[in-house]
């Protein structure tokens, strides 16, 4: 997806810019700190805040610029994505159902 974001808007080519490329490691780092896990939820769910304010920022000015080109650019990919998305926070809240019946 940053790599949509920044094809279009920064003109790269082949290679992220150098803040975008900034902005996937710091993106692929947190996913890895992130206490969730493989079962986190969309990171809009997450209860987690685990973006520093300013990245955040610019990772949803990504999502909300390459959401929905992506669906156009590969419809395949995002509705698989989506639907994955909505299992996982499916899983999770009944995961948590669970835990409160208890
Ligand atoms: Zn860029």
């Amino acid at each position: 997806m940053i790599a949509i974001y920044c094809r279009s808007k920064h003109g790269s080519v082949k290679e992220l810019c150098s803040s975008c490329a900034l902005l996937r490691q710091y993106a692929l780092q947190r996913l890895e700190r992130c206490p969730f896990g493989e079962e986190k939820p969309a990171c809009a769910a997450c209860t987690v805040h685990c973006y520093k304010s300013d990245m955040r920022m610019k990772i949803k000015e990504v999502m909300r610029f390459a959401g929905p080109r992506m669906l156009f650019l590969y419809p395949v990919d995002a509705i698989r994505h989506l639907y994955r998305e909505h299992r996982r926070n499916r899983n999770y809240t009944a995961k948590i159902k669970t835990n409160q019946d208890r």
